[in-house]
């Protein structure tokens, strides 16, 4: 790195302490962002103070003489700045990839995690797993710690849970983990990679190179197919989760019991015990394949049962995923803010048996005809909230036309507890009240934290006298 010239694409989360790592190295560093705010300015002083160059409001142009890009994984493919380095025959990383460049394997193996939804979930599962087996680990990446910092630590890591985004596997080419997992795949982001072959292609760069295990789900066929198309090391064994009875090379439940046929000595005529359903928090369906996944990884790790069960016991999820906010009048109340997604909605959709459900919001180009078809039959009433709440309105009006609706025509900070006093209305003793929008929450809050949060409020105020706002 002494003396390259780097320019690095983005002042953020990523770009900031990437920037950092390679003043430190000796590069010269340029940090280019569009944006040029005060907070922006704010972030650039203390890097000019290292000698990092920062130029603000100019995201497009390549600062003469970069010999490399280290960017920032939101950055769009299609950005001019790549399109112009691309003609200069300039490479591109993203953060994950200068991490490991930097350092990659030999700072611990990496366990990595990549799906449409569950990640988050999953790698604090696995986290949680590795941690219960006496590991020194740590959960990194998309997650929230950047991979750049832990692998460069000098804290000495026996194994690390990296959860990935498409977008920084898309920019991180030569990674190669220890064993990795899909969750899932549905359609999202298509705006960013331009096509969902585009999509599937990054998200299956994590199994390249993989030595132990390719962790698939065997509900979703496409997860498969990446893993078939992965060119990875020999010896490299594809091992399935599910739901289901697993057959030999597949983790599963039998009798409520979640169990591995895939590293059990005896996987050829019996499966190993590793948890109960009721270990996993929550124990729906999804989530339970969730912890299946994470199961798998650490068990290619060589964790034994009795720390996967203890690490999953051990796990409480953050907020607003499948959180208990209360039980009124025998009704319960559930907050998935985050399924900020049709897929993430309708996996919370399935986990309950008779749910009126409050969604709506923004709904990022999403068509709702096949979220409706399936949860139809388990719909008590819907209360809908949000800009994009017609689209949903009319899915039902095909797809489940006896099903009430309620449309709440106000976006306003009180909306939230009028859905919830519309939705106690609409349930019966033991139904479920269900936040999961399907859509994202900036038409009405500043995040889905925020929409969790009134929805909470909300249902605790259910119990206070009715004031009728
Ligand atoms: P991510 O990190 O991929 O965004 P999270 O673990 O934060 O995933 O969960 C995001 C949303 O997806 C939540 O609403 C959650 O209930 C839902 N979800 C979690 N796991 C799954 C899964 N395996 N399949 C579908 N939806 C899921």
């Amino acid at each position: 790195m002494p003396g390259r010239r780097v320019t690095v694409a983005g002042l953020g989360v990523s770009g900031i302490p990437a920037a950092e790592v390679l003043a430190a190295l000796g590069a010269r560093v340029t940090v280019v962002d569009g944006g040029d705010s005060e907070r922006h300015r704010a972030q650039a002083a203390p890097l000019e103070a290292l000698g990092v160059a920062v130029r603000l409001g100019d995201g497009a142009t390549l600062p003469e003489g970069t010999e490399l890009i280290v960017t920032s994984p939101g950055w769009k493919p299609t950005s001019a700045l790549f399109t112009a380095a691309e003609a200069a025959g300039v490479e591109v990383w993203g953060d994950v990839e200068l991490a490991w460049r930097l350092r990659g394997a030999a700072a611990a193996p990496w366990l990595a995690v990549t799906g449409t939804n569950g990640k988050t979930t999953t790698v604090q599962m696995l986290a949680s797993i590795l941690d219960a087996a006496g590991l020194r680990t740590a959960a990194v990446g998309n997650i929230g710690t950047p991979v750049l910092d832990v692998v460069l630590s000098d804290e000495p890591y026996d194994v690390l849970a990296v959860e990935l985004s498409s977008y920084q596997l898309h920019w991180a080419p030569s990674v190669r983990p220890h064993s990795a997992a899909v969750l899932n795949l549905a359609p999202d982001h298509l705006d960013w990679h331009g096509s969902m072959a585009a999509y599937a292609a990054d998200k299956g760069r994590i199994y390249e190179g993989n030595t132990v295990a390719c962790v698939y789900n065997l509900a979703d066929p496409a997860t498969e197919a990446l893993v078939r198309e992965a060119d990875v090391e020999e010896g490299c064994r594809a091992i399935g989760f599910g739901l289901g009875s697993p057959r030999p090379s597949e983790l599963g439940v039998v009798d409520g019991i979640l169990v591995d046929r895939a590293f059990a000595p005896e996987r050829h005529t019996s499966a190993q015990e590793l948890a109960e359903i009721s270990d996993v928090n929550p124990p729906a369906p999804h989530n339970i394949a969730n912890a299946l996944a994470a199961a798998a990884l650490a068990r290619a790790f060589g964790v034994q049962p009795a720390a996967v069960r203890d690490g999953l016991r051990a796990f409480r999820p953050d907020a607003h995923r499948i959180a208990h906010a209360g039980t009124v009048d025998d009704v319960t109340y559930i907050d998935d803010s985050k399924a900020t997604n049709t897929h993430a909605a309708e996996a919370s959709l399935a986990a309950y048996e008779h749910i009126v459900w409050i969604a709506g919001g923004l709904a990022k180009g999403a068509t709702f005809d096949g979220l409706v078809t399936g949860a139809a039959k388990r719909l008590r009433g819907v209360v809908l909230i949000g800009a994009d709440r017609a689209l949903i309105g009319e899915a039902l009006a095909r797809h489940a036309p006896e099903v009430p609706v309620v449309d709440l025509d106000r976006t306003d900070t009180g909306a939230m507890a009028a859905a919830v006093r519309a939705a106690r209305d609409l349930a019966h003793p033991g139904d479920t009240v269900l936040l999961a929008p399907a859509c994202a929450s900036m038409d009405m809050f500043a995040n889905y934290n925020v929409r969790g949060d009134a929805f909470a409020e909300a249902v605790r105020d259910l119990r206070a006298p009715d004031t009728g706002q």
